[in-house]
């Protein structure tokens, strides 16, 4: 019998409607002999009740900030909700069903609250569950440290927590079904004419997803990827075949993928920072802003100016540390960074020649760029963001 794991995203999970689709791809894996093991986002997203962010403005608006311990077992209690939901409703139809939180699947993790990382797993509470006939529905981005203390996984953790049970349990496959058919050429809401690729690399989901597409954590692809475990993206709401991201994009229905591109993805909340003080020393400038925690997205060094680009979230803190190291800096927010993504782009010369062009011809301008192997970043204004990635897309894509 294949063990398959099941992970439904907030949306999936968001009405009765959707849930009764939930319920209806669930039993349809047990009924085909696979055994599934289901994994939960919370309720909705932004705004829903039992939404996670919803349940952390309440507690806030009302009592101020929260500490760290009480932050992750607050935030627990929106998965948790989901799992009983889901649990009841596999039980009302006659399916023998049992909600768990993290740590009762077994995911053992640091005591890191609110960016947990996995120190192992250990499946025996799931594999209890499927010799007696029941299906677990686990609470997704969540689990325990050793002391027994509820720790969370950080942002988009449900995914996470699908394949890290799916590395534990040695699962044949895991399906993470959300609101899309599956992976596209960009983010459907910023560019109309995004289609859906049906098979993908991990290495090109890990850099779309790193660059910023939502649709998958980077960190569930690579849990995933080190498992060598098949990673399927489906839609809750359809009946389409999804993306099979495996190590090679395989040629699915006689498809093959014959792009030098295979996406774009962009990246809001970008923030510029421009040091034009010949006087800096870089190593240490570098090391202080390492030991704030401070993650640099784009970087140029130049001998007459250094170009630094962070998220939202570290400017107030890079803005403190330049201050009381008295360097002088100049500010651009409200930035954005589209990413061109494509394993074969590799060795191929004038990529970065037809980005310039596509952006030029759309008349974006150009803040910074950044490349890798597979990758060319470049930074630009946030009102530019749909016709960037519209302008890349007819370049590459189409
Ligand atoms: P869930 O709640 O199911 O986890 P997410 O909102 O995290 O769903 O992810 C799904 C969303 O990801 C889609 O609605 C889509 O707007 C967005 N997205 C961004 N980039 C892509 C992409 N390249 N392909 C598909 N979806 C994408
Ligand atoms: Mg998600």
């Amino acid at each position: 019998m294949n063990i398959i794991v099941q992970k439904f995203g907030g949306t999936s999970v968001a009405t009765d409607e959707s849930r009764e689709r939930v319920v209806g791809k669930v039993i349809a894996a047990k009924t085909a002999r696979d055994f599934p093991v289901v994994v939960v986002s919370a309720i909705g997203r932004k705004g829903s009740p039992y939404a996670t962010d919803t349940l952390l403005d309440f507690v806030t608006s009302h009592v101020g900030s929260i500490m760290d311990r009480e932050y992750d077992l607050l935030l627990s209690c929106g998965e948790i909700i989901a799992a009983v939901v889901i649990a009841t409703l596999l039980t009302n139809k006659g399916y023998k069903a049992k909600a768990l939180t993290g740590g009762q699947a077994g995911i053992i993790t640091d005591t890191h609250h609110k960016n947990a990382d996995l120190l192992y797993t250990h499946p025996d509470p799931i594999l209890a569950c499927i010799e007696q006939n029941t299906i677990p529905v686990i609470a997704g981005f969540q689990g325990m440290s050793k002391d027994g203390e509820i720790t969370t996984l950080g942002r988009g953790g449900s995914d996470t927590t699908a394949a890290l049970l799916a590395a534990g349990l040695k699962a044949s496959r895991i399906e993470i079904y959300t609101d899309v058919d599956g992976i596209m050429t960009a983010d459907p809401r910023v560019c109309d004419k995004a289609k859906i690729i049906p098979a993908i690399s991990y290495n090109e989901v890990f850099q779309m997803a790193d660059s910023g597409a939502k649709v998958i954590h980077p960190r569930a692809v690579e849990y995933a990827m080190r498992s060598n475990i098949p990673l399927i993206i489906k839609n809750t709401f359809t009946d389409e075949v999804g993306t099979c991201i495996t190590q090679m994009a395989k040629i699915v229905n006689g498809k093959n993928n014959h792009h030098l591109i295979t996406s774009i993805a962009h990246r809001s909340d970008r923030v510029q920072f421009t040091i034009q003080d010949i006087e800096v020393d870089d190593q240490h400038l570098l090391d202080l802003i390492a030991t704030q925690n401070i993650s640099i997205d784009l970087i140029n060094i130049f001998p007459q100016y250094k170009v630094f680009t962070v998220d939202r979230q570290h400017q107030a803190a890079l803005e403190t540390l330049l201050k009381n190291s008295h360097h002088q800096y100049t500010l651009l927010e409200d930035c954005a960074k589209v990413t061109v993504i494509g394993e074969r782009m590799t060795g191929v010369p004038g990529v970065m020649a037809r980005i310039v062009k596509a952006l030029q011809k759309a008349h974006i301008e150009i803040l910074q760029t950044a490349d890798s192997l597979t990758t060319i970043g470049c930074l630009i204004r946030q009102d530019n963001v749909s016709r960037a990635v519209s302008a890349l897309h007819d370049e590459f894509l189409l």
